[in-house]
């Protein structure tokens, strides 16, 4: 097998090494969206080049968007390629934009194509507004990219090849194939991974359709052969990586297939597939049957998170965007896997739904934060080019971001400024709840003031609204919101800092805590520390003394003590009365 070339993804440009390989270059770039992720997209083209025109050569460009774009132009002109083929997403396409310019400045005789969902759906207009993309090609690519490159490489003009759309063919159909498709793995995809985040496709396309998604619009799924998907999982295993995240749209729905594959992953973790990797799955959640819960529950603790989307708890809103959704299985399912306290679970809503009011929203809200997932992600519709609820915009009366990601700001039953405001929740979510950095601390506000999550969290929001908490430091955040919480009906400032010391001490090692829930009592500590059986030989330890609780808390900080599944530090604690001296 032809490796396709590799262009590093950071640092300054490097002058090209002279290569033997003689064949025309179709070089691929990409921008990530940040240096972790390692998009699968351009080592499927260069996978079609292998197969549908090895007598070209590709060669992969990567960056980021946070590099200068002018990298990405002089990496693909330095190869003086034949064609150049551009990923396009919604993460990316500002960046894209502008890179077109500069590549067709340098290089005014080769042919550029685009591809990708932020292209695929609108490629007429995407050939109108942007002069210097030559083609677009519409659904998958690998076979169609493949084709152009080899009929542009012999100098013809193009414009019948299934999926490439041109000027002169400006809505030529997606191409949606139904065979199996070339795999993207390579020894030069290997050593470009560097141990980033790794990607695995065992299916395409997704038998739903939800109002706001692309999936479903990419035909009937589509799977590998088990033999080939174990192989390609194994081969990932050891790659390197800490995280394979599989793309299968709803991973689980062959319900078979998915507990062989699972089983596989308990068969050989710890034997061909290092102890220490996980694998990440998108699910549908009510969708699990009594032997796919049994088959999870016996999964190696850490060895697999599984995240699932409930979007919305609301009826009227699910089917909406046609989500059909046996939502008292869900949250049964959910309960069931988090009682197995095996796995990382981590369940989605989106705000800005059809029919979805602020208080509607919050009831979904409640419902989700029960279940006691580890995360929960909260995340604002984006009406994607080609989604069928984008085509709904006037009569759900959504309002959304002219530019990329199509945000909604409003509709017809959630306000601007109530979407706004959401955003700071959100915020306060992600500091809060996601971190897992105040488990206690959340456990304890919510039984002391009886407040509904949302509100607590709306209620964080608010009380930071002014303050950028994304440039404050944990303790900068966790004096700001112990300032706030101590304001709260029925809460006592000594018993929740004690609390807040137990987070602490379960989530950083440094054993440290934050000058806000510091108390001077150097001769307690000292006498307290005395009581404790010795520490493991060369263990930090990190301990406290909590004064309402006249105990004292400890946490000795080694791997073996993490929750692979929290991330947590296991806390250990004994009786202690100030003035008692051991
Ligand atoms: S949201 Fe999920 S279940 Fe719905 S169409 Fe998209 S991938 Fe399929």
């Amino acid at each position: 097998m032809t490796a396709p070339e590799h262009i590093f993804p950071t640092g300054q440009p490097q002058a090209e090494a002279p290569c033997a390989d003689s064949r025309p270059v179709a070089a691929i770039g990409i921008f990530e969206s940040k240096y972790i992720h390692s998009s699968l997209a351009p080592w499927c083209l260069a996978a079609g080049i292998r197969q549908w025109a090895p007598q070209l050569r590709a060669a992969v460009c990567e960056s980021t968007v946070n590099r200068p774009v002018e990298e990405l132009a002089q990496k693909l002109i330095a190869l003086q390629p034949a064609v150049i083929g551009i990923c396009c997403y919604i993460w990316n396409m500002p960046q894209v934009e502008a890179l077109l310019p500069l590549l067709k400045t340098a290089l005014p005789q080769t042919p550029i194509v685009l591809g990708g969902p932020e292209v695929s759906w609108r490629t007429a207009q995407v050939l109108e507004a942007l002069p210097q993309a030559d083609y677009v090609i519409s659904g998958e690519g690998e076979e169609p990219f493949a084709r152009l490159c080899a009929a542009l490489a012999n100098g013809k003009l193009s414009t019948d090849i299934p999926g490439v759309c041109s000027r002169m063919r400006p809505d030529a159909p997606p191409h949606l194939p139904c065979g199996e498709w070339p795999s993207p793995y390579c020894d030069e995809y290997f050593s470009a991974l560097d141990g980033r985040i790794a990607y695995l496709e065992t299916s395409r396309g997704c038998p739903f359709s939800c109002a706001f998604c692309l999936s479903g619009r990419c035909g009937s799924v589509r799977f590998l052969p088990l033999e080939r998907a174990k192989a390609e999982l194994l081969a990932l295993a050891n790659s390197g990586t800490q995280t394979v995240k599989l793309v299968d749209r709803t991973f689980n729905c062959d319900r078979r297939r998915a507990d062989e594959l699972w089983r596989f992953i308990a068969d050989e973790y710890g034997k061909r597939i290092p102890t220490g990797v996980r694998f990440h799955f998108e699910i549908g959640g009510d969708l699990l049957d009594e032997e796919n819960l049994a088959v999870l529950a016996a999964m190696p603790k850490g060895s697999i998170q599984l995240e699932i989307g409930l979007q919305s708890f609301f009826e009227p809103t699910l089917e909406a965007i046609r989500r059909k959704t046996d939502t008292e299985r869900l949250c049964r399912n959910i309960r069931t896997l988090l009682a197995a306290g095996n796995i990382h679970v981590h369940i989605d809503l989106i705000a800005g739904l059809p029919l979805e009011t602020p208080q509607q929203f919050a009831k979904s809200f409640d419902t989700a934060y029960a279940l006691g997932a580890h995360q929960l992600q909260l995340g604002f519709l984006k009406l994607l080019h080609g989604a069928a609820l984008r085509e709904t915009a006037a009569e759900n009366g959504f309002l959304y971001t002219d530019a990329p990601p199509y945000e909604i700001t409003a509709t017809r039953w959630y306000g601007a400024a109530a979407l706004e405001r959401l955003h700071r929740t959100e915020d306060a979510l992600e500091r809060l709840y996601n971190s897992g950095r105040f488990t206690l601390t959340l456990e304890y506000l919510l039984r002391i003031t009886g407040l509904r999550p949302y509100a607590l969290f709306d209620g964080v929001g608010e009380a930071l609204h002014g303050t950028d908490t994304q440039s404050l430091s944990l303790d900068a955040y966790t004096a700001a919101v112990y300032g706030y919480f101590c304001t709260l009906p029925g809460v006592d400032a000594a018993a929740l800092r004690d609390v807040m010391v137990c987070d602490r001490l379960a989530t950083n090692r440094t054993g440290r805590l934050p000058t806000c829930l510091q108390i001077q009592d150097p001769a307690g500590l000292k006498a307290a520390a005395k009581t404790l059986p010795p520490a493991p030989a060369n263990t930090r330890r990190g301990l406290a003394v909590l004064y309402t609780q006249n105990r004292i808390v400890w946490a000795d900080y080694t791997d073996a003590a993490c929750d692979p599944i929290t991330g947590r530090w296991m806390l250990r604690d004994m009786p202690f009365t100030q003035g008692e001296t051991p």
